[in-house]
């Protein structure tokens, strides 16, 4: 079969590689298409935990092709997504129950042979009908996943005040889980006008257009609006410039929510004084392991939508074109690779 096969950083092609076969209690899944993230940038440059060799891709829709022999509750032709997080089940974070702590976690198209292939095999624990929901949905279920278990871990008290910094595909389910959630009020504050305007077609309440030149105008242009800071502050941008900024833009007693993927050698300083006497938690959210059959049905019922968040598709082939124009194209909101 085809799939887009790194040797190391940086070095990969689109190439012939054995297809795999399912072991007893594996699905082999025909891949449809697979969005590409922020992540996948950050792989292709051998972070986020990646290992070499390694086939990337971890949003995926598909169908089921075969399956072994313990395997239960799927059929042939069965539209999947799966969930690309898989625990170990034996050490003590897994044993009490907090998954997605497991430091042995095996990540789908991280460290564990992943999407941009024409077909893969995971063990069907991990794999979730899909059945019914359009592809260009259903490919968003992994990143929906996050953002349900973002919404998760924030806990939201009702009525509160939420911004989140960073308008991409991720965010943006993020932005509409408070909104239905119970925040009262959810300002989205990125540098792309038209990502901004999708915000507001998604059911945001109010959009800030961060300037990259002047953020401390961004930053009192929020603080006049949030009146005394927001409950919630959300960064969803991984840029270390923008993380600066939540601490001060939080209310008293609020949470910064760090979401965005940054460089594992980024920092960002905050005030230990304000934090202490504002009673400021900080928290981060990683990836999820539970949450993705809510995320499922969140998008098959619809409350939280995706229209007009695909804005490029390539094919396998173009698996390169795809990252350039992902990294470089302020047009490119949602990218799909299609098998
Ligand atoms: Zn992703
Ligand atoms: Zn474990």
């Amino acid at each position: 079969m085809k799939a887009v096969l790194y040797d190391a950083p940086r070095s990969f092609a689109v190439q012939d590689v054995p297809l795999p076969r399912p072991g007893p209690d594996e699905i082999l899944v025909k891949v449809l298409q697979s969005g590409i993230c922020g992540t996948d940038l950050h792989i292709h440059e051998g972070q986020f935990f990646a290992e070499f060799p390694l086939i990337p891709g971890h949003e995926v829709v598909g169908t089921v092709e075969a399956m072994g022999a313990e395997v239960v509750g799927f059929s042939g032709g069965e539209a999947v997504a799966v969930n690309p997080n898989i625990n170990c089940g034996h050490c003590e974070y897994c044993r009490s129950g907090r998954t997605l702590l497991c430091p042995n976690l095996k990540g789908m198209g991280t460290n564990w042979p992943g999407s941009f292939a024409e077909y893969l095999t995971v063990p069907y624990q991990f794999g979730y009908s899909v059945e019914g929901i359009d592809p260009d949905v259903a490919v968003f279920a992994e990143p929906a996943s996050c953002a349900m278990h973002s919404l998760e871990s924030l806990d939201l008290r009702p009525g509160v005040t939420a911004l989140i910094f960073g308008s991409g595909p991720t965010g943006l389910l993020l932005a509409q889980l408070l909104v239905h959630g119970g925040a009262a009020h959810v300002t989205v504050a990125a540098p792309t006008q038209f990502k901004l305007d999708r915000a507001k077609a998604l059911g945001v309440d109010q959009t800030v257009l961060l300037d990259r030149q002047d953020p401390q105008g961004t930053a009192r242009r929020l603080r006049e609006i949030s009146d005394g800071g927001f409950d919630v502050v959300v960064e969803a941008t991984g840029s270390p410039e923008v993380g600066e900024m939540c601490v001060p833009l939080t209310r008293n007693g609020g949470t910064v929510l760090i979401f965005g993927v940054t460089r594992p050698s980024d920092r960002v300083s905050f005030s230990p004084y304000e934090v202490f006497r504002r009673e400021i938690t900080i928290r981060g959210s990683f990836a999820e392991i539970n949450s993705f059959a809510a995320a499922i049905r969140a998008l098959r019922s619809g409350r939280i939508r995706t229209t007009g968040l695909i804005t490029h598709r390539f094919a396998l082939d173009e698996y390169a074109q795809a990252l350039k124009t992902l990294q470089t194209d302020r047009s490119a909101h949602k990218i799909i690779v299609t098998v």
